[in-house]
């Protein structure tokens, strides 16, 4: 009920959810009230819970912010959900995000942008809480629920979690399954939390991540149990310094942040070594051929027939381009159509598999990194939280935002933002950790530490 009371003062101008589950919610709670006096229940027991709009919830209109689904009422739930919910969780309600998750400011929502709770010292400017699970960053930042689901095909747990000073981890891939998660691009996509702190965000993840015989990409091994490595330390633990993230004209308080990110491993004991990913400028670029193009493949889907809004039209091919233009926002236009041209007969060699070879050249450069060190330490993010609408008007400047987030998607491997420190005009800086395959204990052991 606090929750919800919070969500009934603060959302109109925040705009983190786009659906508040208000019955469901206070029944839910019921339950584990009931469970909690026997004193039994899961771990996630009471737990208020937001979910972001792509993942799909029985009986719960999940349009992944876009009008095309704008009716679309799913007829079962996400696996994700569904774990966190035999765990205890509560459902508060949907939140807000990028149209099909494909953005890095969460303006692209066919329900408006979120705002950032946080402002500039002393300035009333708003501001972008990142993207694209802009929604829950921001309704975890202002309270609006303990924890959010969110996922990320390209920084979209991480980047917003930085823009908010929450907590936000991507596990590896195949550990949380995406049964009942609207695609974007299937080979990236991965669920995971957003929370306030690292042991929260320890327990969210075990709770979402599970084989699935549902999701073909599933992987078929255990969950461990995080929060029981959160206080192990990094004595001994070999952290690595990737110079190619020193990107030219790095601002000096994100060099700054990342040094104070160092001293304080150094100080609990880590040692730093420098290492080389020599293909991370590669990177963004291939990132954004392989996203359009599997998302121009999992997006044929609709088509006006079996999902979502249907236009009126001459003929069927009528229907369609009609339905597509009418219900697609212009991002998911742009990338369409990306994805179609770099697919297509004339160009696939050039672009699509030559992409894919520079996705492989940065596994390997990442497995090459980690004969010398256990995880890295990068910042997350170029910049603290941007204005809503500075960079709006200009794709490559917003796809600019992901430079240090998408080699972990491209890679498979789990990466996890914490917030670090504050800038001189008052907003969150993070860092990232981005450990070895399956190795997340890493990412949260590092993560405690500077936490
Ligand atoms: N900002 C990136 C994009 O627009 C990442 C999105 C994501 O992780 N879902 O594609």
């Amino acid at each position: 009920q606090a929750h919800l009371d919070v969500i009934d003062k603060a959302n109109s101008a925040i705009n983190a959810y786009t659906l508040v589950t208000t019955d469901k919610a206070l029944e839910m709670a019921d339950a584990s009230d009931a469970k909690l006096a026997k004193g039994e229940g899961g771990i996630l027991e009471g737990a208020p819970i937001g979910v972001k709009e792509l993942f799909c919830t029985k009986g719960v209109r999940t349009t992944a912010c876009s009008d095309i689904l704008s009716n679309f009422v799913p007829t079962y739930e996400s696996t994700v959900t569904q774990n966190l919910w035999d765990e205890g969780a509560v459902m508060l309600g949907k939140l807000n995000m990028d149209q099909f998750a494909m953005g890095s400011s969460n303006e692209t929502s066919c329900f408006g942008n979120v705002v950032n709770p946080w402002r500039r010292n002393g300035e009333e400017t708003q501001l972008t809480p990142g993207g694209s699970s802009g929604g829950s960053a921001a309704a975890v930042a202002a309270d609006m629920c303990l924890a959010a689901t969110a996922s990320d095909t390209g920084g979209s747990i991480r980047q917003p979690a930085a823009f908010t000073g929450t907590v936000g981890i991507k596990p590896t891939y195949g550990r949380a399954s995406r049964y009942g998660m609207v695609a974007f691009a299937s080979s990236l996509d991965q669920a995971g939390p957003i929370a306030k702190n690292v042991e929260d965000t320890a327990l969210m993840l075990e709770a979402m991540c599970s084989a699935d015989d549902k999701d073909s990409t599933s992987l078929h091994i255990e969950t461990p149990k995080w929060t029981d490595s959160l206080s192990k330390g990094v004595k001994g633990m070999k952290i690595g310094i990737p110079k190619e993230y020193r990107v030219e004209g790095m601002s000096d308080e994100i060099e700054a942040l990342w040094q104070q990110g160092i001293e304080w491993l150094k100080a609990a004991g880590a040692e730093i070594v420098d290492v080389s990913l020599p293909h991370t400028k590669y990177a963004l670029p291939a990132y954004y051929i392989v996203a359009p193009a599997e998302a121009s493949s999992n997006l044929a889907r609709y088509d006006g027939m079996r999902f979502g809004i249907r236009k009126e039209g001459e003929n069927l091919d009528d229907v369609y381009s009609t339905t597509r233009a009418e219900g697609f926002g212009d991002e998911v236009r742009r990338r369409l159509m990306i994805g179609a041209y770099v697919l297509s007969a004339g160009y696939y060699d050039a672009y699509y598999l030559k992409a894919q070879k520079v996705r492989k050249r940065i596994l390997m450069d990442f497995q090459e990194a980690y004969k010398e060190c256990d995880a890295l330490l990068t910042p997350t993010c170029p910049s603290a939280a941007f204005g809503l609408g500075e960079k709006s008007a200009d794709p490559v400047e917003m796809y600019l935002n992901d430079i240090f987030t998408v080699t972990a998607n491209l890679a498979g491997l789990p990466a996890m933002s914490l917030p670090v420190s504050l800038n001189s005009q008052g907003l969150p800086l993070s860092l990232q950790v981005i450990g070895k395959a399956l190795d997340e204990e890493s990412c949260f052991r590092v993560a405690k530490v500077i936490e």
